[in-house]
């Protein structure tokens, strides 16, 4: 039997860290953890003075950021106005966005897309101006693009300008674990990730989370494999408040064919005057909503999910189909050669036969509760983008705000004062005391352990979407938050787990194992997963009533005495005060 050791030592500065990449980089001012746009445009606009550490999971080309279709949301037409912004923000959000919040975004927004295409953004131009579509629940067209590709341009060009900077110093393949709070005071003061086959700790004095969305938790999403809603996992456990996890967007077009991922059939699609049609050909949407097609994305998709209900359709292949011929062919050319091209790959031809598609989950409007200055309630612990709740989108996300959400809370980065002087606790070998000798593990028990965790990651996103999918009750949310909290034990006492679980602060570990990196990428994915599958669920169940992405069978109105947020914080749900706007 071969044996598989973990070992084990104290860290000193900066030891076990492959010098060539972070070399004296143990600390640094500002830690940012995740490179979509948020993560990415926060680290250019934190003043340049400042020492930041970006860590990425993957590699910067990847991100759901990278994946943005459709495009990004600014009031610059003539006929527009932030205002009309507000308006059309606030009515998506169904009594849940914070005014003010929303009044800033769509007013720096213009001042955004600038600073955008001033870092070499290539948006569509329609003779000199910026070309703008007209998404659902927009009363005006302002989504700028870049063809449906719009995420990528932004994303590319976002890389190359933090490439280009100095005190900028990006770490890919580096997965953040847990916050390292001062036991004292509270306050963050770094992470501990891995990195190439080891747990190394890194100091900061501010941290920021912009680490995406959770979307991997449902068995049908449009999200890349990288969004298991890490950073509000890993705030929660420190005891960070988190809000409103409950409510998730279900984009209604997700192609659907088998062997295929669920991909995104954007949004502007429709906008641009696609059908939503049934095997009839009947435009069936006009049945649940007059605005048809055009109606939010909560309604869509909950239309499309009604409709298959009267079906007899297996609901894992179940779908309708989406009708591009009512647009003229040159526009369909310019506006979605990506979605073109990606058809084409499964046997689609967009120009002479509709799309099958159904909804899956797209967008996660919950999240951890930050501030205008995007603090969080742990001190020294910031998050932006998608992984915070800043208040912007409510119970349910307008089309195209998102991107700009990470931009427009990105920029308020520039304002950051990090305290001066020299850290508290310097890394220095008296700190550290030695934790206990190599942990041992049989090749098998190693490897019945690996199946254990894959089986959790397979079944938990089945059951998430069985039961706080588009549809949700009482009953079944009881069912599976049983279900999670006994795959929660159950993952609590893997070896690993054990091992891991108990490492004590500053204390560092390399594994020399078979497939390391993947293992440990799998294990702390799952983790995260397992912690906020049971926030969402339990959430979907607190909340009794049904608003903007949360839509429960047996409380299918919304109440008016639920205007108000969940707030949750370790196992203590609470209702926020009423909200007015
Ligand atoms: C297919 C698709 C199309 C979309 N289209 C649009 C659109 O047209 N317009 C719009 O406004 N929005 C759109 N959205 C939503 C929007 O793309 C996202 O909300 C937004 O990009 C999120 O950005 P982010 O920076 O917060 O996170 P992401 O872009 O997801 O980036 C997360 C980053 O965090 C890193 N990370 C995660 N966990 C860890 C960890 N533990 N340690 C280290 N790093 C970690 C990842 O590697 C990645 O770098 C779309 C989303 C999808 C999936």
């Amino acid at each position: 039997m071969m044996n598989l050791a973990f070992s084990i030592f104290p860290l000193s500065p900066c030891p076990l860290v492959p010098l060539s990449q972070l070399n004296n980089l143990c600390q640094f001012d500002v830690l940012v953890v995740g490179a979509g746009a948020a993560g990415l445009y926060a680290a250019l606009c934190l003043p340049d003075h400042l020492r930041v550490g970006l860590i990425t999971k993957d590699n910067l080309s990847l991100s759901a950021s990278d994946w943005a279709q459709g495009g990004i949301a600014a009031a610059i037409a003539p006929d527009d106005s932030p205002l009309l912004h507000v308006e059309d923000t606030l009515q998506a959000g169904a009594g849940l966005c914070d005014r003010e919040v929303v009044e800033f975004l769509a007013k720096q927004a213009p001042v955004c897309i600038h600073s955008l295409v001033e870092m070499g953004v290539a948006f569509d131009r329609h003779n000199k101006d910026l070309a703008l579509t007209l998404e659902a629940a927009h009363s005006r067209r302002r989504v700028l693009h870049a063809a449906d590709t719009t995420g990528r341009q932004v994303i590319a060009t976002l890389t190359a300008r933090v490439l280009e900077r100095q005190n900028i110093q990006v770490i890919p393949q580096a997965i953040a674990l847990n916050l390292w709070l001062d036991p004292e005071t509270g306050r963050c003061q770094g992470i501990n990730l891995f990195h190439q086959g080891q747990v190394l700790w890194l100091r900061a004095k501010a941290v920021v989370l912009a680490t995406g969305g959770g979307g991997q938790v449902f068995a049908q999403t449009t999200n890349p494999s990288l969004s298991t809603g890490d950073g509000v996992a890993i705030a929660w456990r420190a005891g960070a408040i988190v809000r409103d996890l409950e409510f998730v967007q279900f984009h209604p077009t997700a192609l659907t064919k088998p062997g295929a991922y669920r991909f995104l059939i954007s949004e502007a699609v429709r906008g641009e005057g696609a059908h939503l049609i049934d095997e009839r050909g009947r435009r069936f949407t006009f049945d649940y909503h007059p605005a048809g097609e055009l109606a939010p994305r909560d309604v869509v998709s909950r239309a499309i999910f009604s409709y298959l209900q009267t079906t007899s359709a297996d609901p894992a292949t179940a779908h309708v189909w989406l009708d591009l011929r009512p647009i003229p062919a040159d526009k369909i050319r310019q506006r979605f050669p990506n979605i073109i091209q990606v058809c084409q790959h499964w046997g689609i031809d967009v120009f002479h036969q509709p799309i099958p598609v159904a909804p899956a989950a797209h967008y996660w409007m919950g999240g951890i509760l930050t501030d205008l200055m995007n603090r969080t309630s742990i001190p020294g612990l910031y998050a932006l983008g998608e992984t915070a709740s800043t208040g912007v989108h409510g119970a349910n996300r307008l089309a195209s705000n998102s991107l700009l959400e990470c931009v427009v809370f990105g920029a308020q980065m520039a304002n950051l004062l990090v305290e001066g002087g020299s850290m508290k606790d310097e890394l220095t070998e008296s700190n550290f005391s030695l934790y206990p000798l190599s942990f041992i593990l049989s090749e098998s028990d190693w490897l019945s352990q690996q199946e254990k965790i894959k089986l959790i990651r397979e079944d938990l996103p089945r059951l998430v979407w069985q039961c706080a999918g588009i549809c949700r009750e009482q009953k079944g949310l009881e069912v599976a938050i049983a279900q999670v909290k006994i795959w929660q034990q159950e993952f609590a006492t893997l070896p690993l787990s054990q091992y891991l679980l108990k490492l004590p602060p500053l204390h560092s570990a390399s594994f020399d194992l078979p497939d390391a990196e993947q293992q440990l990428r799998l294990w702390s994915e799952t983790r995260n997963l397992l912690d906020i599958a049971y926030l969402i669920l339990k959430s979907a169940a607190f909340r009794t009533e049904s608003r903007g992405g949360h839509y429960r069978l047996d409380y299918p109105q919304p109440d008016i005495n639920w205007q108000a947020h969940t707030l949750v914080q370790y196992d203590n749900w609470s209702k926020s005060e009423f909200l007015t706007n």
